[in-house]
């Protein structure tokens, strides 16, 4: 049976880190320190642990941490969703002139109301998609939407008299 061979650096600086750890155990177990981002005095318990920093704390809170990496992965969304957009748009002769910051992603979709996930835990029906309000004036400024992939589904499978159709027979009229 094969072995996992172990690498001696990770090791040694796994005991480093837990010689400081130990020296620093009474700062850490007490005391404030001043977030960086959110400029409050928070308890060292609010601060998570990166030896990077001389006091062996991160110099954000956890909460400012989180919510930095929460904003970098929507803004991550929506570089994608530009990206792919454009290079579809070129693809098939559609104008484009959007920016990345053109493109802001709603907590909701406008049109049914679910909610817009980007996490990794996302189904496809509630990934943001970028729509055209009219579809043959591109992806131009005013002209885009995010909705859900679901809504956009929908909306490019139906004509406007397709939903009528739709909704007045299911209203059983
Ligand atoms: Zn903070």
């Amino acid at each position: 049976m094969l072995k996992k061979k172990k690498i001696p650096q990770i090791n040694y600086d796994k005991h480093l880190r837990d010689e400081r750890r130990k020296k620093l155990k009474p700062h850490e177990s007490d005391g404030e320190k001043v977030c960086k981002e959110c400029q409050s005095s928070k308890h060292v318990t609010e601060f998570s642990i990166d030896m990077a920093y001389s006091d062996g704390l991160a110099n954000k809170c956890k909460l400012c941490l989180n919510k930095s990496s929460k904003e970098y992965r929507r803004s991550n969304v929506e570089q994608a969703l530009w990206s792919s957009r454009k290079y579809w748009a070129n693809k098939n002769d559609v104008k484009f002139d959007l920016k990345i910051s053109d493109i802001v992603i709603p907590a909701f979709c406008p049109i049914l109301g679910i909610k817009l996930e980007t996490g990794d835990h996302k189904s496809v029906e509630s990934s943001p998609t970028l729509d055209r309000k009219i579809p043959s004036l591109g992806y131009v400024k005013g002209n885009v939407e995010v909705i859900s992939h679901k809504a956009n589904r929908m909306k490019s499978d139906m004509t406007v008299s397709d939903v009528e159709s739709l909704l007045k027979y299911m209203k059983g009229n």
